[in-house]
């Protein structure tokens, strides 16, 4: 039987040792693998880890607490946040806000804020054009574009001006959610290739203008790379998060309190 990622949130909300379990085999290394690209340094990563565990693991967190059936994507998108919260990057030398990213990149597509966005979560054009099924090339050429639209709007620029303040933006971002924002299904069923052309068009039009869809959408992408990329943890492996999630060792099997000298004599 396939053990699904919302029986694991019901089963961690329950306080049950099954629920965690998971939870350390198949998560820990997605959050390993957020931390290295986020910037927690070798030396740093075991420390973030425990931090984005013990806090995950208090009963008031959030992301054991929606009822919502969650599909694992909706699941690790919301843990992402909670792996790129712990990190504390140090400030832009220039800061940038949205607004101005927003006004400057107005004259691009859907498609090439995306390209533009992803350079904000530190994704390089050949991770990007994987990301978005794009050429490389075609990612830089479009990174050149909005470096010069955004030139024209700020004082003082730099080179790595959108990078320095990607965790300010995201931050900005993942905030400015509106009334007509798209909910994760449709983003799912346009992953999937699930959305009619009427809803496709209806989608765009509003992605388009509205960066918070536009960096749900690319957090849904990484998503979606973290998860094909996936390996669980082994047994061992996983142990000394188990013990940190206080999930006490794998028990024997329950049976073998019944073997001979336990079981009730007969007659
Ligand atoms: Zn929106």
């Amino acid at each position: 039987m396939i053990y699904t990622c919302y029986e694991m949130i019901r089963d961690c909300r329950a306080g049950r040792a099954e629920g965690w379990s998971h939870f350390a085999a198949n998560y820990v290394p997605a959050i390993r693998r957020l931390l290295a690209h986020y910037g927690a340094g070798p030396d740093g990563e075991a420390e973030a880890l425990n931090r984005v565990l013990l806090a995950v693991r208090q009963p008031e967190d959030s992301l054991f607490q929606s009822l919502e059936p969650s599909p694992e994507r909706w699941f690790l998108a919301q843990l992402r946040q909670k792996v790129v919260a712990e990190l504390a990057p140090p400030a832009a030398a220039i800061p940038l806000d949205l607004e101005t990213v927003a006004a400057a990149l107005e004259p691009l597509t859907l498609l090439e804020k995306q390209a533009v966005w992803l350079e904000t979560m530190l994704y390089p054009p050949a991770q990007t054009g994987v990301l978005l099924r794009m050429a490389p090339a075609t990612v830089e050429k479009i990174r050149a574009k909005a470096a010069d639209l955004i030139r024209g709007k700020v004082d003082s620029w730099s080179r790595t001006l959108l990078a320095d303040n990607g965790a300010a933006l995201g931050r900005a971002a993942a905030a400015a959610a509106g009334s007509e924002c798209l909910s994760p299904k449709t983003f799912f069923d346009l992953l999937d290739g699930r959305t009619t052309w009427q809803g496709r068009e209806q989608m765009e039009r509003h992605a388009a203008r509205c960066w918070h869809c536009i960096d749900h959408y690319c957090r849904l992408v990484e998503v979606v790379e973290l998860l094909r990329a996936n390996q669980p943890l082994s047994d061992a492996e996983a142990e000394p998060y188990r013990r940190l999630l206080g999930v006490a060792e794998k028990k024997r099997a329950a049976w073998k309190r019944w073997l001979p000298g336990g079981a009730p004599e007969a007659g």
